[in-house]
């Protein structure tokens, strides 16, 4: 695999970073993952912009415009043949010399890195048919959720107890109210109305979220932005999530209660193919 580190194009074996770099030793930095279906980018000036507000909340520099953003993510497609996957990207603050809670000087230059994973049969994923079965747990993160930092641990922790538990992934949940999932936005689906959570400071601002609503509001359904319970998602008609790797999928069993039937709803099969039509129309 060819990766993008600080300018070049490496090896994967080739691409080093100091240990002392900001990210390794303090979880300083931000990120981005952008799916890619046909050799394309899915969403791509919204992943732009999200990137440009998490440097600016951190009090970082955006180390390139988008336009040199753009070109190095369809370098990499094309160096590594991707018809169906994601590129991740990450901004980390440097290499700070000596580790210090304080940031470093002004023109530390950050660190760039990208790369590619090949995912075929992302669109065509089985999951979408059979659901998903998440467990819920308390939501321990920071209050920040809004900017897409590194410090993955707790999201992390929270998906090796899902998968102990012998299932899926985890919704958080915190003063009794679902926030959103370890990687992914949260909804569920009452009478034929879509409810998911308003943004805030309390969750991360989906850039599939905010397609997918736009697309569901054009098609005249009906969306609710307001917190749900557990309790409220075990009873409702359907349940789903959405991420930029996941794009639509069905939630079928909360907490061992099955949501509806059980089964993948109507409502959540028509968000996926609705999401993965009109996002390859502006595909880039
Ligand atoms: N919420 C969290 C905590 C996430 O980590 C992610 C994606 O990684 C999402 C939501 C979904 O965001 P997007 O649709 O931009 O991938």
């Amino acid at each position: 695999r060819t990766v993008y580190l600080n300018g070049e194009y490496l090896p994967e074996a080739e691409a080093k970073v100091s240990i002392f770099d900001r990210g390794f030793v303090m979880a300083d930095g931000v990120y981005e993952v952008t799916s890619v279906l046909g050799g394309k980018l899915l969403d791509f000036p919204g992943h732009l912009k999200r990137l440009a507000r998490s440097l600016s909340e951190l009090q970082m520099g955006n180390p390139l415009s988008d336009d040199e953003w753009l070109a190095i993510h369809r370098k990499l497609v094309e160096l590594n043949a991707i018809d169906e996957g994601i590129i991740y990207l990450q901004v980390t603050r440097g290499n700070a010399g000596d580790r210090d809670f304080a940031f470093p000087a002004e023109d530390t230059p950050p660190t760039v890195v990208l790369f590619t994973q090949s995912k075929p049969g992302l669109a065509a994923n089985p999951q979408a048919k059979t659901g998903l079965r998440v467990i819920s747990v308390p939501d321990l993160r920071w209050s920040r959720r809004d900017i897409k930092t590194v410090q993955l641990l707790y999201p992390s922790l929270a998906k090796m107890e899902a998968k102990h538990r012998g299932v899926d992934d985890a919704w958080l949940v915190e003063d009794g109210f679902v926030t959103e999932g370890t990687s992914n936005n949260t909804y569920i689906v009452k009478d034929g109305k879509i409810i998911t959570r308003q943004l805030s400071q309390d969750i991360l601002h989906g850039i599939t979220r905010a397609s997918l609503l736009r697309y569901a509001a054009e098609a005249q359904m009906q969306i609710e932005e307001r917190p749900f319970t557990i309790e409220e998602a075990q009873a409702a008609d359907e349940a789903f999530f959405t991420s930029a790797s996941a794009f639509v999928l069905p939630v079928v069993e909360i907490d061992g209660a099955k949501v509806g039937n059980g089964s993948a709803g109507p409502v959540a099969t028509r968000l996926r193919e609705l999401y993965l039509e009109e996002s390859l129309k502006s595909a880039i």
